[in-house]
C-alpha cells in the first residue's frame, strides 16, 4: 500500500513526498488504479478522506499522456461552492508543483451565494460557458456536495457543454436522489466507491 504501487510518475511521487503523504488513504488506494484506466467513478467519501487527491492524482497523471490535436482545456473540475473551488485549485497546484507545462485556472462566480447557472460564469473577463463552447474538453470531474441549486448547473454543463467521449468522476458526501439522477445522466458504467 504505497504510492509507488499505484504507478504514478516521478513528479507526482515527489509531490506526495513533499506534502508528507506517506501512503495512499483508502479512497485513494481504491480510486486511483481505476481512474488511471479512464473509467468513470462515482464516489462517496467523507470530509478528510483525501478524496481531492484521489481524483487529482490520476487526473494529473493522465495529462502526461499527450494525444495528437489535444485541446487547450483538458480537464474541468466543478465544485458547488467557491470555497471548495479555491481548496481544490490549491491542491492541484501543490500536486503539480514538479510537473512542467501544467496550468490550472480558477474560475469562480460573482457575489451571488447560490451556485446557479448564471453565477459561476464570469470573473476577470473569463466567461466559462463561452470558454467551454469553444474548446473540446477531454475529461470532466465534479466534486459535489448536495446543493439543490448546483444540480441544475452541473446537469447543464455535463449534458450540453461537455463532449460525450470523456472521463467523468463524481464525488459526493451523500448520494441523494438528485445526485443519483445526475450520476445516471452523466456517468458511463461508473465504478462505485465509498470510503
Ligand atoms: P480531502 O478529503 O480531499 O479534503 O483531504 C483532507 C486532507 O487530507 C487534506 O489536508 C490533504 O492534504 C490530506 N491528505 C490527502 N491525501 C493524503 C495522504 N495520502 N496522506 C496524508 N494526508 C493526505
Amino acid at each position: 500500500n504505497s504510492f509507488l504501487e499505484l504507478h504514478l510518475s516521478r513528479p507526482l511521487l515527489r509531490a506526495c513526498e513533499a506534502l508528507g503523504y506517506s501512503k495512499p488513504t483508502p479512497v485513494q488506494a481504491a480510486c486511483i488504479p481505476f481512474a488511471l484506466t479512464g473509467r468513470d467513478i462515482c464516489g462517496s467519501a467523507v470530509t478528510g478522506s483525501g478524496k481531492t487527491a484521489a481524483f487529482a492524482l490520476p487526473t494529473l497523471e493522465r495529462l502526461l499522456y499527450r494525444p495528437k490535436n489535444r485541446p487547450a482545456i483538458r480537464v474541468l473540475i466543478l465544485t458547488p461552492t467557491r470555497e471548495l473551488a479555491v481548496q481544490v485549485h490549491s491542491m492541484i497546484m501543490k500536486l503539480a508543483q514538479f510537473m512542467t507545462e501544467i496550468r490550472s485556472c480558477l474560475v469562480v462566480g460573482g457575489l451571488s451565494t447560490k451556485c446557479g447557472e448564471d453565477c459561476v460564469t464570469h470573473v476577470r473577463g473569463v466567461h466559462l460557458q463561452k470558454l467551454l463552447h469553444n474548446q473540446h474538453i477531454e475529461a470532466y470531474f465534479t466534486r459535489l456536495t448536495l446543493r439543490w441549486a448546483s444540480i441544475g448547473f452541473f446537469k447543464t454543463m455535463l449534458v450540453k457543454l461537455c463532449p460525450k467521449r470523456r472521463q467523468t468522476m463524481l464525488f459526493s458526501a451523500t448520494l441523494t436522489n438528485e445526485v443519483a439522477e445526475l450520476v445516471k445522466l452523466s456517468l458511463n458504467k461508473p465504478l462505485r466507491l465509498s470510503a
